[in-house]
C-alpha cells in the first residue's frame, strides 16, 4: 500500500508503530482497546446527537482500525477513516466483511488529504489522536481546512495537569489497566484551553465542551461537565 505524502509530515513513527503493534487485537472489546470499545457508543451518540451524521459525509481522522467509524456508519453516516498506520487500515478493511457497514478507508496524513480535498466533509472527528502528535495545532487546522463551511469537528484528548496524570496515566494505565502501559505522555496531553485556541487559529468556533469520566466502581464510562480528565470538544466552521 501506498502512502500519501506531504512536504510537512506531521507524524511520530514511534506512536504509529506502538498502535500498529496492537492492530490484531483492536477489536477484541475485552483486549487491550477494551476502552475505546466502551467509550464508542457514548462519543458516537454524542456526535450523532449534535451533528446529526445520517447521510452526511464524515472524515474520522487516526481512525486506528476504525472502531468510532463503525460506529458512525452505523448511524447513517457516509464515513471516510484516515490512518497513518497501514496495518491499522488493513484490519479495518478487513472488519467490514463482519459488520457489512460500507466505509472508505485510507493511509494518509490528515494534512496530505486536506491538500487533496479541502472543505469536501460535513463532519471531521479526530478522536483520542491529537496527544500523539508532534504538532497538534497542524492536524487541527488540517481538521479545518477538510470541513466544508458550516459543518462539524469533533475533537478528544486528555486534559494535562496532575489529576489527569494520576487519573489518565497512573490509574488508567498502570492500575486499573485500562489502556496498555506507556499509551500517554504526560507533556503531550493538551489543556482544553490550548485545544480551543488552535480551534480558533483554525478559524471555527468551539461550540461546547463535555467531559468523559470512569466510574471504577460500576466500571462504566458517562458524559458530564467535568473536564479535568478525558473531554470532548464540539467546534463548528463558519458558513
Ligand atoms: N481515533 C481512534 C483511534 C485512537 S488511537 C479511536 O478513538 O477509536 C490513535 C490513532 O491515531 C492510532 O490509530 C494511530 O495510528 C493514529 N495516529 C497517530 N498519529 C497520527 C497521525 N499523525 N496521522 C494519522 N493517524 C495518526
Amino acid at each position: 500500500m501506498t502512502k500519501e505524502t506531504s512536504a510537512h509530515q506531521n507524524v511520530d513513527d514511534k506512536e504509529i508503530e506502538k498502535f500498529q503493534s496492537l492492530a490484531n487485537r483492536w477489536w477484541d472489546a475485552e483486549g487491550d482497546m477494551k476502552s475505546l470499545h466502551d467509550i464508542n457508543p457514548l462519543r458516537a451518540n454524542y456526535i450523532d446527537k449534535l451533528a446529526n451524521v445520517s447521510e452526511k459525509t464524515v472524515l474520522d481522522v487516526g481512525c486506528g482500525a476504525g472502531i468510532l467509524s463503525e460506529g458512525l456508519a452505523q448511524r447513517g453516516g457516509i464515513v471516510t477513516g484516515i490512518d497513518m498506520g497501514d496495518e491499522l487500515i488493513n484490519v479495518a478493511k478487513l472488519h467490514l466483511h463482519e459488520s457489512k457497514l460500507d466505509i472508505e478507508y485510507q493511509v494518509t496524513s490528515t494534512e496530505a488529504l486536506a491538500e487533496k480535498a479541502p472543505e469536501t466533509f460535513d463532519v471531521v472527528c479526530c478522536m483520542e489522536m491529537l496527544e500523539h502528535v508532534p504538532d497538534p495545532a497542524a492536524v487541527v487546522k488540517a481538521c479545518a481546512n477538510l470541513t466544508a463551511p458550516g459543518g462539524h469537528l469533533f475533537f478528544s484528548t486528555i486534559n494535562r495537569n496532575p489529576k489527569a496524570w494520576l487519573f489518565a496515566i497512573v490509574g488508567g494505565e498502570y492500575i486499573l489497566k485500562l489502556l496498555p502501559k506507556g499509551t500517554h505522555q504526560y507533556e503531550k496531553l493538551i489543556k482544553p484551553s490550548e485545544l480551543a485556541s488552535y480551534v480558533r487559529q483554525a478559524g471555527c468556533q468551539v461550540d461546547e465542551m463535555c467531559g468523559l469520566e470512569y466510574n471504577p466502581l460500576t466500571k462504566n464510562y458517562f458524559l458530564s461537565k467535568n473536564t479535568s480528565v478525558n473531554y470532548m470538544m464540539h467546534v463548528t466552521k463558519p458558513a
